[in-house]
């Protein structure tokens, strides 16, 4: 609807800046080496040595680089291979709603089946009381995601360990979405799965370089998990997309022995999410907490449903945001939009010049 409608498009999650020009020169002289065959199957291995290095840097987890990381097409392959592999025909899934759209589709595609726990704004934070008393004999697995698309909040210590004591308990497998790693704000610490020895066992964490490096269309992500979930995660990834392209993978090898070039993140979008507030001051929508991602929700005063709401702007005034009921399985509508803050600072006072006048 941005497109037919000429409006400025704060509703997708990507960056409208450009990527770093030496990780595409890296690409284009990867190319010319004539790096443009098929990949190894788990990933080139540069690539993944530096991954265990940063993940072993990051999160004081020793990882093995032959047996502990797959390189995926996206975050979103990651997600689907890993339920692929791991849940079987009529095991339950657990989830937190609002959630990424390719979780629950990904879930039943494979023959699981999704139980929804809905979250609720200002802060979405998760009962985990609740999650237990969800918890039956068919659950196999629980997805979590922090930094939270589409809320912007985050996990806490307290829920790492509430999590933790569940997945022990129950033998659960924990799917973690971490594809906002560095996207974080205000001195807050990213808590990865990756950093509890017991919990990391049984986990499945899930990364992308789209988000780390501004570049979404090139679609390269990866896992980290024991060497015995990864073995079956290898199993369905090999047939779903058996590699991920060659000259990418390598120039982001080389690329990530700079940790300049990832450390920076949280400052930068930090910056973004701030200049985005002080044009939404000027405006009538009020700002939800946001800890990190890239996106921002507001409330509206209007009795407009939200989806009502994000079409009118999107048609009269040429701003497009999303609706949260989207994000949610029951389309429950808390009267909340999603921005995108991922954009230039042009992009975005336009924007806020729109929010101004409604
Ligand atoms: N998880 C979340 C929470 C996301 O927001 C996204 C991208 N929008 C993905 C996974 C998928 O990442 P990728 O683009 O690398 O497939």
């Amino acid at each position: 609807m941005a497109l037919e409608h000429g409006a400025i498009n704060l509703s997708q999650g990507f960056p409208d800046f450009p990527v770093s020009q030496a990780l595409v020169e890296l690409i284009h002289k990867n190319m010319l080496a004539g790096h443009n065959q098929y990949a190894p199957m788990a990933g080139a291995p540069a690539l993944r040595k530096i991954i265990a290095d940063v993940v072993h840097k990051t999160y004081q987890r020793p990882t093995n680089p032959e047996t502990e990381i797959t390189i995926t097409a996206g975050g979103t392959e990651a997600l689907f291979s890993t339920i692929a592999a791991l849940v079987n025909p009529g095991d339950e899934v657990i989830l937190f709603d609002p959630s990424y759209d390719s979780y629950d589709p990904s879930i039943r595609l494979n023959g699981g089946i999704p139980i929804h726990i809905n979250l609720y704004p200002p802060d979405f934070r998760i009962d985990w009381k609740e999650v237990r008393s969800k918890i039956t004999v068919r659950t196999r697995m629980i997805m979590v995601n922090t930094p939270h698309n589409p809320t912007g909040s985050v996990l806490y210590e307290t829920d790492l360990k509430e999590l933790e004591k569940l997945a022990l308990e129950f033998g659960l497998i924990v799917l973690s979405d971490e594809v906002y790693e560095r996207i974080i704000f205000d001195h807050t610490q990213h808590q990865s799965v990756l950093k509890y020895p017991a919990l990391s066992a049984q986990c499945v964490a899930v990364f992308s370089f789209g988000k780390t490096f501004h570049a979404t269309g090139w679609k390269v992500g990866y896992t980290v998990a024991s060497e015995r979930l990864t073995n079956e995660i290898r199993k369905a990834h090999q047939f779903i997309t058996f590699s991920v392209n060659t000259p990418v993978q390598l120039a982001l090898a080389e690329y990530m022995t700079n940790p300049e070039n990832y450390l920076q993140l949280g400052k930068f979008y930090q910056q973004k999410r701030d200049f985005f507030l002080n044009l939404l001051s000027e405006s009538s929508f009020q700002p939800l907490p946001c800890s990190g991602s890239y996106f921002q929700l507001v409330s509206y005063q209007s009795s407009k449903s939200d989806r009502d709401m994000a079409e009118w702007m999107t048609k009269e005034h040429k701003l497009a945001p999303i609706p949260v009921s989207v994000f949610y399985n029951d389309k429950t509508d808390n009267h909340l939009l999603r921005f995108c803050f991922a954009k230039s600072e042009d992009t975005l006072k336009k924007a806020g010049e729109i929010l101004k006048r409604l």
